[in-house]
């Protein structure tokens, strides 16, 4: 069932999944998810993909984003679920997600800049702005690679919780649910096992 409700950007707003603010990559992985009515998909159509990119500053909202730019932008998401799964499980991943997202940071790729203001240098990379559609998917590629290959990577973590499917980085070790909605949930549904299954 694919469910496209309004309150969907408030319910996501008001759940931030720990990592989606410094990794704009793991916002777009979180970008379909499962609630308890159905599945939510954010990129549903390329009017919905314009507004997730312009929402998360990727993209001007003068420009348009047609339906093969949509399609690219949700098989860049299927791809790095894999190859943030493949991560999680030690595996080799397969070849056509890495090609997918190898052609993403080929498609528009930023120009590596040196800035130096009074705080001293620091890397602040210029995006093509000729195409920026296909920049917003070379930069959603390279924050997923830094991710991937960084310090960060070993934060990477699936939601524990059943059918969540969301990806965010661990605060501490221990930390196995996205959020405290999907901890909650888990340990009601043990709490409701625990009893027989019986409600109070
Ligand atoms: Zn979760």
């Amino acid at each position: 069932m694919r469910v496209v409700d309004q309150e969907t950007p408030v319910y996501l707003h008001r759940l931030p999944v720990p990592g989606e603010d410094r990794y704009v990559c793991l916002a777009l992985v979180n970008s379909r998810f499962r609630v308890s009515h159905g599945q939510v998909d954010l990129l549903d159509g390329a009017e919905a993909a314009h507004l997730w990119l312009v929402r998360h500053g990727l993209l001007p909202d003068r420009v348009p984003v047609n339906g093969r730019q949509a399609g690219r932008l949700c098989a860049l998401r299927e791809a790095l679920r894999v190859l943030f799964g493949a991560h999680g499980t030690g595996a080799l991943p397969p070849a056509d997600a890495l090609d997918t997202l190898n052609a993403a940071l080929a498609a528009a790729p930023s120009t590596p800049r040196l800035a130096w203001t009074a705080d001293g240098p620091r890397r602040d990379d210029a995006p093509d702005d000729g195409n920026p559609a296909a920049a917003a998917l070379s930069l959603l590629a390279e924050d997923a690679t830094e991710l991937l290959t960084g310090g960060d990577a070993a934060q990477l973590a699936e939601c524990a919780a059943q059918g969540c499917e969301r990806f965010f980085l661990r605060s501490h070790g221990a930390r196995r649910w996205c959020t405290t909605r999907c901890g909650n949930r888990v340990r009601a549904a043990r709490a409701y096992a625990a009893r027989g299954g019986t409600s109070p």
